[in-house]
């Protein structure tokens, strides 16, 4: 039902959290698989995924310069982090006969090509998944922002970021039961707010080039589809 999709193209950021499950450090390869399903579902549509992949379940910068390491080294080794779940995310996607590709902002030669715009749009088109990985490539900033910084890069029509909760609150729902939902934003009250979606750098690229966030929960099954049907999961943040 190609139809049917409302995204031809599309970002989706997954934290490094979301990828080592129950677990309190690592990769959990049956999370692993289940994403490789859901995104499997998108590429099935005819929709085009770009993926932007955190580090958090392995190494970051600010927690290891806490612990006493210098931040600019911290930063490349939750960079390096990056890479590791990129490769772990190829690897599900594969063994599920998703055709997937690696790119890196960090030049890997060997390991992992290096990130190049036009390639990755090309790969897009063809239908094969690109795994951004090694953030922007510089300290100081969040995958959050390389999500953002590709999405616009590659002219994908939305961000979508996955989390634990389908959305976002008032506050945070675990501690406070009188948290309400937002089905939308706007740019400005996230900021305002200081509403804790994505920092600041990459809602304030966001809202420069206009580019929509989508806010969601993955665990919830078929959320990722539904989203890209038109369906009104999580929170939209917008213009
Ligand atoms: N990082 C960086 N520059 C970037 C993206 C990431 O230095 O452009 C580093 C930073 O230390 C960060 C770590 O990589 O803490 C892992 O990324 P992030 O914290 O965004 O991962 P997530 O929270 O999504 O798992």
């Amino acid at each position: 039902p190609v139809g049917d999709r409302k995204y031809k193209r599309i970002l989706l950021k997954l934290s490094g959290e979301a990828l080592m499950g129950e677990q309190g450090f690592g990769i959990d390869p049956v999370v692993l698989d289940r994403m490789a399903l859901e995104i499997g579902q998108l590429v099935g549509i005819g929709v085009q995924v770009g993926l932007v992949v955190g580090g958090g379940n392995l190494f970051r910068g600010a927690a290891l310069s806490k612990a006493g390491l210098d931040r600019v080294t911290g930063d490349h080794m939750g960079m390096l982090a990056t890479v590791m779940n990129a490769l772990a995310l190829r690897d599900a996607l594969e063994r599920s006969n998703i055709s997937s590709r690696v790119m890196s902002a960090i030049p890997m030669s060997g390991v992992v090509e290096h990130y190049d715009r036009r390639t990755a749009m090309r790969y897009m088109e063809q239908g094969d998944v690109v795994i951004f990985s090694a953030g922007t490539g510089n300290p100081f900033f969040t995958t959050d922002s390389a999500a953002c910084l590709r999405g616009i890069e590659v002219n994908a029509e939305l961000v979508l970021k996955a989390t634990k909760v389908d959305g976002v609150y008032s506050a945070d729902p675990v501690k406070d039961p009188s948290a309400t939902k937002y089905d939308w934003l706007s740019y400005d009250e996230v900021i305002e707010n200081k509403l804790e979606v994505m920092d600041l750098t990459a809602i304030v690229l966001c809202s420069d080039h206009k580019m929509p966030i989508r806010v969601f929960k993955m665990d919830k099954s078929g959320a990722l589809l539904n989203i890209v049907v038109g369906g009104e999961e999580g929170t939209l943040i917008s213009e």
